[in-house]
């Protein structure tokens, strides 16, 4: 009588009656005869497979470039009108980006979508610290009475790196590397555990 509740057990897929002798594999939602878990695992396969397959990438790129300019701009947003108090928001950016890219390729997920992701989410962030720092910049030398103007299209390279590395502290690695990370992690293809 011992054992007795692996005498009742069937197969979760086929219902099979898995008596002793009978080849199975156990998984976290129960038991499968060994046929099908193979079965399964082959269809698991095919269907990962797929999620890499045939990729628009030039929708991929338009989903990351619109999800890019909503992040910057939403975090800019935050930026000025908290002074840099919620700067985590800058994880807007990342997410922004990878879900365009997730979206626009109607679910795809492969590792060239993930460098994409990377690429686009850390050139939205820049831009995004650009107009941040370039309003703040402007606020200051309002209120130390010079009238300033900093052109808000950036006229050369220079200018633009100039901006975004003013009063550069610690954060903004940090903010960057939070943005980088979710960027990295929407787009990461899934597959099977083990
Ligand atoms: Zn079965």
């Amino acid at each position: 009588m011992e054992d007795a509740g692996a005498a009742h057990t069937h197969c979760l897929e086929c219902n099979i009656p898995i008596s002793e002798g009978v080849a199975t594999v156990r998984t976290a939602r129960g038991v499968f005869c060994a046929d099908c878990f193979a079965r399964l695992k082959q269809q698991a396969q095919q269907i990962l497979a797929a999620q890499s397959d045939n990729i628009d990438f030039t929708r991929a790129v338009t989903g990351a470039v619109l999800g890019g300019i909503a992040g910057a701009a939403v975090w800019w947003g935050v930026m000025i009108a908290t002074h840099v108090s919620f700067g985590l928001v800058a994880i807007v950016i990342g997410v922004a980006v990878g879900k365009g890219i997730v979206t626009f390729t109607g679910g795809k997920r492969a590792q060239s979508l993930q460098v994409l992701s990377v690429a686009v989410a850390t050139a939205a962030y820049a831009v995004g610290t650009y107009l941040t720092k370039r309003t703040f910049i402007l606020e200051y030398l309002h209120q130390h009475g010079k009238l300033g103007d900093l052109p808000l299209v950036p006229t050369s390279p220079s200018y633009f790196f100039g901006v975004v590395s003013a009063g550069f502290h610690l954060f903004d690695l940090i903010f960057l590397a939070i943005v980088v990370q979710q960027a990295w992690k929407i787009p990461a293809p899934v597959r099977l555990p083990g």
